[in-house]
């Protein structure tokens, strides 16, 4: 028997909160009743600074049942930020911690056989999405492809695993080390290292409420992803470099028989075509590597990932 805290970001859930927290209750309870997990568990909530009337649903929870908790960031800092909060805040009460997203999109029927896996010795537990059925076709091949990209690029990332995990409290200690500011955990744990397993589940659809992460703000999560974890891109950028600075040669060459078999103004296509490839890729470079200097510029400055602005229970 081991103490397990589900940890759950909540951003604007208002629409899904009260149902979640009950799916989730019922869950730990019967956890309670087989001996799984010890009377002390709890569902931790996380209020990542929303504009609706989450935390108000979080403290009537908890004056309901002491079995929720709640921790009130001081603003709003992303998925990842609030995630890292709750785990951080909650490792020194628990023996296991679990995240998992406030929409019920985690299956939370995975949760018994990644307690199974953690009392036979793993720190960390992944859930793995074994199909995508319920989500658009859109949203498959971008995601799908985000984690080939991912792979490709030598980032060490779990296959189909988004923020559904277990991890023990001193693996989520470990996690704390890790210092950086541009946090992409899905990159992050794998680094920490530990026995690990994996476990399979369908996602399912979102209960209630709409998606926090639309296009947009998926691309820049991408992306974040692949310039915090890898340096690739930038080695690319010299091969490209190196590749042009090639095709130059054979283009010197190419408009010098040009020049002396008199042939120089038709040369006019080719050259509005090569300024325009040219400059393209350069600005494309100078963004790549602008973007990297800026993650230098955020890390020097070792802000707080977050800030509790206050945590019941
Ligand atoms: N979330 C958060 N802060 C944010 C955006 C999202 O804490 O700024 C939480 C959100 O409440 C949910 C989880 O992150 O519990 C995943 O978000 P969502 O379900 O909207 O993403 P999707 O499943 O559509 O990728
Ligand atoms: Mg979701």
């Amino acid at each position: 028997m081991f103490t397990l805290f589900l940890v759950v970001p909540c951003y604007n859930e208002e629409e899904v909160l009260p149902e979640s927290a009950a799916v989730l209750r019922d869950k730990l309870r019967a956890l309670q009743k087989e001996g799984t997990v010890s009377t002390e568990s709890r569902i931790v909530f996380v209020n990542d600074g929303s504009r609706d009337r989450t935390w108000e649903i979080i403290k009537a929870l908890h004056a309901a049942d002491p079995i929720f908790r709640g921790i009130s960031l001081s603003r709003n800092r992303g998925h990842q930020n609030a995630l890292l909060a709750g785990l951080l805040t909650v490792q020194d009460e628990c023996d296991a911690a679990i995240s998992l997203d406030a929409d019920l999109q985690d299956d939370v029927n995975a949760i018994d056989e990644m307690a199974q896996k953690f009392s036979e010795g793993c720190d960390i537990v992944y859930g793995v999405r074994s199909g995508r059925k319920k989500d658009s076709f859109f949203k498959r091949f971008t995601a799908e492809g985000f984690y080939r990209m991912m792979q490709f690029l030598g980032a060490d990332t779990v296959f189909n695993h988004a923020d559904f995990r277990l991890m023990s409290a001193r693996a989520i200690k470990a996690l704390g080390e890790f210092r950086e500011v541009n946090l992409f955990l899905r990159g992050l744990v794998p680094m920490v290292g530990f026995r690990s397993d994996c476990v399979y589940y369908e996602r399912l659809e979102r209960k209630a409420g709409e998606s926090k992460y639309p296009l947009g703000k998926m691309l820049s999560f991408a992306f974040e992803g692949i310039t915090s974890l890898s340096v690739k891109p930038i080695r690319f950028i010299t091969l490209l470099g190196a590749f042009v600075f090639l095709c130059s040669f054979a283009i010197l060459i190419y408009s010098l028989i040009r020049h002396f078999t008199g042939n120089t103004v038709r040369g006019w296509t080719f050259l509005a075509v090569s300024i325009w490839a040219l400059g393209g890729i350069q600005l494309l470079s100078i963004g790549v590597i602008g973007e990297y200097i800026g993650k230098v510029y955020l890390e020097t400055k070792k802000r707080p990932r977050y800030i509790v602005d206050q945590y019941i229970k």
